[in-house]
């Protein structure tokens, strides 16, 4: 089945594994903002965000593959000012916000996360959310508090990461919720609990496979599963359709 892969770093992955992907039918993906140490200077991220627009997607499209760039300051790369950040965020030709969120609260990583929401609603741009591994409940209710105060609007937001004791508090409030099948973090057993309770309206898949060990196959995997046990219209929205329009993209 052809897939959308909503949250990969596609740098951390060589030419011939984003190859592999793609033959496995991983169409298309959104590579994700994230630097793997707390950067020195705001223009590192800028450069980053360049790398990840220009080539990134040259090297997707070398191995069969659309890869689109969401541009942001991940809660555990937050540098030591970040004005020319938003700047550079506001002008650059991005499909998405991302990964922006929280990860362990500080006052610091609020203000990081407010402000990119607050330019994002300012410019009607989608954001991939992340939600972290410990205290995942909490700081995801955190989360949706701060959308909330700032009026964030609902259809451009994707929460990511989910749990299965997350993803109701998420669905129920009418935010689309990422599906993350990882060891670590969803299986694809628990996907087929998740819709089968929720249905399919409000998902995307998503590996976040990239610099550290995961399977990169996993959305494909798990969308074979998936359509197995259920129609196959249903499984082709969350593992295609519900993110390309999520994303506005037409491919
Ligand atoms: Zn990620």
């Amino acid at each position: 089945m052809k897939c959308f892969d909503t949250h990969i770093h596609s740098e951390g992955r060589s030419i011939e594994d984003l190859t592999a992907m793609s033959n496995e039918g991983i169409k298309a993906a959104i590579t994700c903002a994230f630097y793997p140490i707390k950067p020195m200077y705001q223009e590192t991220l800028i450069d980053l965000f360049r790398k990840l627009i220009d080539f990134e997607s040259y090297r997707g499209k070398k191995a069969g593959m659309e890869i689109y760039a969401a541009v942001g300051i991940h809660p555990r790369c937050i540098p030591p000012s970040y004005n020319k950040v938003l700047d550079a965020m506001e002008s650059i030709d991005s499909v998405a916000f991302g990964e922006i969120g929280l990860e362990e609260v500080t006052k610091e990583e609020v203000e990081v996360f407010e402000g990119q929401l607050k330019l994002a609603k300012k410019i009607d741009k989608p954001c991939i959310i992340h939600t972290p591994r410990k205290n995942k409940l909490d700081v995801t209710m955190k989360i949706l508090e701060i959308l909330e105060k700032i009026g964030f609007p609902e259809s451009l937001a994707i929460v990511d990461h989910v749990s299965v004791e997350t993803v109701e508090i998420v669905v129920k409030r009418g935010y689309i919720a990422g599906l993350t099948v990882q060891p670590e973090k969803l299986k694809s057993d628990e996907v087929v609990l998740i819709v089968e309770n929720y249905g399919f309206e409000n998902f995307v898949l998503n590996s976040d496979t990239g610099f550290s060990e995961s399977d990169m196959f996993a959305v494909v995997k798990t969308a074979d599963i998936l359509a197995k046990k259920f129609n196959k219209k249903d499984v082709e929205k969350i593992a295609w359709s519900n993110g390309m329009k999520f994303f506005g993209i037409n491919l």
